[in-house]
């Protein structure tokens, strides 16, 4: 499969079985699988999202809100655990095209891509708990159908 790399924005052919042996990329070396949310932007965002063959869960967010403050801990806690897919953040007032793009009406909202098809979105400040339930009932629904 194709990862990106959240350094250097190479694309790499990752083998799937090889995915959890912390591979690096071919280029800059960095590790492939980051264990922390990466930041896309309205300059990185299709070329990660189309190429990569991860699926990618986003944080659209603002500094302004507390609610985002207070789930950023849980969704990079989530992120440590699930190196099968890449979270990312989104800041909405930094690329507000993209905030605009994804109708976004309320934050924080997750949406969860699976290359440029959204496969699933919730609003509202989760806790770790919740984010990792709620993302297993989106990857099993997206594995059944
Ligand atoms: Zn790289």
């Amino acid at each position: 499969m194709i990862i990106v790399c959240p350094s250097c924005s190479a694309k790499n052919r990752v083998a799937e079985e090889k995915l959890n042996a912390d591979p690096k990329c071919g280029q800059c070396h960095a590790a492939l699988i980051q264990l922390a949310p990466i930041e896309l932007n309205e300059q990185n965002f299709s070329h990660y999202v189309s190429n990569s063959d991860l699926p990618i869960l986003i944080d659209l967010w603002a500094d302004w809100c507390g609610p985002c403050k207070m789930m950023a801990p849980h969704f990079a806690q989530v992120a440590a655990n699930n190196p099968n897919v890449i979270f990312a953040k989104i800041d909405t007032e930094a690329s507000p095209r993209l905030s605009q793009a994804f109708h976004v009406r309320s934050i924080p909202t997750l949406v969860l891509m699976n290359k440029t098809n959204e496969i699933g979105r919730i609003s509202g400040a989760l806790r770790s708990s919740e984010l990792q339930q709620w993302l297993d009932q989106q990857l099993q629904a997206q594995a059944r159908s």
